[in-house]
């Protein structure tokens, strides 16, 4: 079965098919790094990271980058008014950024920094003005737009209805035309780091440092680009324009995915109205898996009503599932290892659950609606509940529903993280180490059997000896 996904360039839904098979190159656009995150942002790396793990799910080699962008005139604002330097504030918040997708189970293989690119972004803009793409006025460095026929088509407009760069005004006077976007900006009152370059000391645009890392660390063309649909203009479409000008691959990606943006109580959120939730708030008072439940609960394309409300049903959705993940664990561990022959309702539990399965798949396939999906998963949450109330359950069955149930929330990120999630210790190594430690106990080496479950302990893990044998949580 194909995953059809939405792609904001043609506004269709489309087969998924990669550039190469069986691999997946997917970029989002990441966090300025002057403030914490807040839930808009978090909703966008969520469903991203949803998205991957489904890839994954399905077999596929993903590789996803998300850049942070420290180089901004919002960081140096930041910083005058905090009495700190540009590079404090954008190391500070870095590292609160790199903390926050750990704790909420967002994984990519690379981070990259656009100060460590500045010279990618060099070579980007030379060539761009060497094909005669850009032009060099007063120690800026200007996109042509009008030189660039595709400019507009993935934000659907016009040249002649453009009027100008919403976030440039301030380079008006020296643009040939005011719907031209700067590249390489002089900045003598800039506060953070400025760089040397042929045109002058100064600092790259925002929008070349996507296309730059992402054609380093990505190449020249790729499956999925996403970022939240703020960003489809100027951001995205800049990006297109110095991408497809610069390395002559068109497109460059082939599937453009924006995730909704969020509502505070349908008002829209924004730091500028004062509206602001960070994730960081919220996981003070919930788990990271609740959050998770949160997002997956709206479809990522449409606008996500952040209410008290829908936190609660999350919190009780996500309560469920991990409620019947430990009595199903309890009940396997009851068990006689030889299980007994299958009974007419134990086959019947297992169709039903390859049928709830297969829902949650072709949920997942129709552009990733992750609200069906997570319908789904909660029918086998009360198919399980169900078959462990009936009494005579099958060790069997019982493993069955377990896996299953185990893999989907995985998918969906409402796995508790102490049943294996990524950032949890691997479960695997975990067993074996505390194995040997079995053995060496069992030679009467006691002191380095207490060595061993110091180290254990000490990366987080609680290990317990029992009169069934050690346990670890
Ligand atoms: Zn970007």
């Amino acid at each position: 079965m194909s995953i059809k996904l939405y792609n904001s360039l043609t506004n269709k839904k489309e087969d998924f098919k990669p550039v190469e098979e069986g691999k997946v190159k997917m970029y989002v656009c990441g966090q300025t790094v002057y403030d914490n995150m807040h839930i808009g942002h978090g909703r966008t790396y969520i469903s991203f990271d949803t998205i991957r793990r489904y890839l994954q799910y399905r077999g596929y080699d993903v590789e996803t980058v998300i850049n942070i962008t420290d180089v901004n005139e919002k960081i140096d604002k930041r910083a005058k008014e905090e009495g700190n330097s540009a590079k404090e504030i954008a190391e500070k918040y870095t590292r609160i950024n790199l903390e926050d997708f750990k704790s909420l189970g967002i994984n990519a293989e690379a981070y990259p920094k656009a100060s460590e690119y500045i010279e990618e972004m060099k070579e980007m803009i030379e060539k761009l003005i060497e094909k005669g793409f850009a032009y060099q006025s007063d120690g800026n460095v200007f996109f042509d737009v009008k030189k660039f026929a595709d400019y507009g088509k993935l934000s659907n407009q016009k040249l002649e209805d453009l009027k100008s760069e919403r976030d440039d005004i301030m380079d008006m006077e020296s643009k040939k035309d005011q719907r031209d976007f700067v590249l390489w900006r002089s900045r003598d009152d800039y506060g953070g780091p400025t760089w040397e370059s042929p045109w002058g000391e100064g600092v790259p645009g925002w929008h070349i440092e996507c296309s730059a890392m992402s054609s380093r660390l990505l190449g020249e063309k790729i499956d999925i680009h996403g970022g939240g649909v703020d960003l489809v203009f100027p951001h995205h479409e800049d990006e297109i324009a110095q991408c497809e000008a610069c390395n002559d691959k068109k497109p460059w990606v082939n599937y453009w995915m924006h995730s909704g943006l969020v509502r505070l109580e349908d008002e829209k959120m924004s730091k500028s109205l004062g509206n602001f939730v960070s994730t960081r708030e919220l996981l003070k008072n919930h788990r990271p898996e609740v959050l998770r439940t949160l997002v997956v609960s709206t479809h990522y394309r449409k606008p996500l009503n952040y209410s008290e409300k829908l936190l609660n049903q999350a919190e009780k959705n996500f309560k469920t599932i991990e409620n019947v993940l430990n009595s199903l664990e309890a009940e396997i561990n009851s068990k006689d290892i030889i299980p007994e022959k299958l009974t007419d309702n134990d086959n019947k539990v297992r169709k039903k659950l390859f049928d709830k399965k297969k829902e949650f798949e072709k949920a997942m396939n129709n552009d990733f609606n992750t609200p069906k999906a997570l319908k789904e998963l909660l029918g086998i949450v009360k198919l399980a509940n169900k078959y462990l109330k009936s009494g005579k359950t099958n060790l069997n069955v019982l493993k069955t529903l377990l896996s299953v149930l185990e893999e989907l929330s995985w998918v969906l990120g409402v796995l508790p993280y102490s049943q294996g999630s990524e950032i949890s210790p691997n479960s695997y190594l975990v067993e074996k180490i505390l194995e040997l430690r079995e053995e060496v106990r069992e030679e009467g080496e006691y002191e380095l059997a207490d060595r061993i479950r110091e180290v254990v302990e000490k990366s987080g893990v609680k290990v317990e000896d029992t009169d069934k044998g050690v346990k670890w949580s």
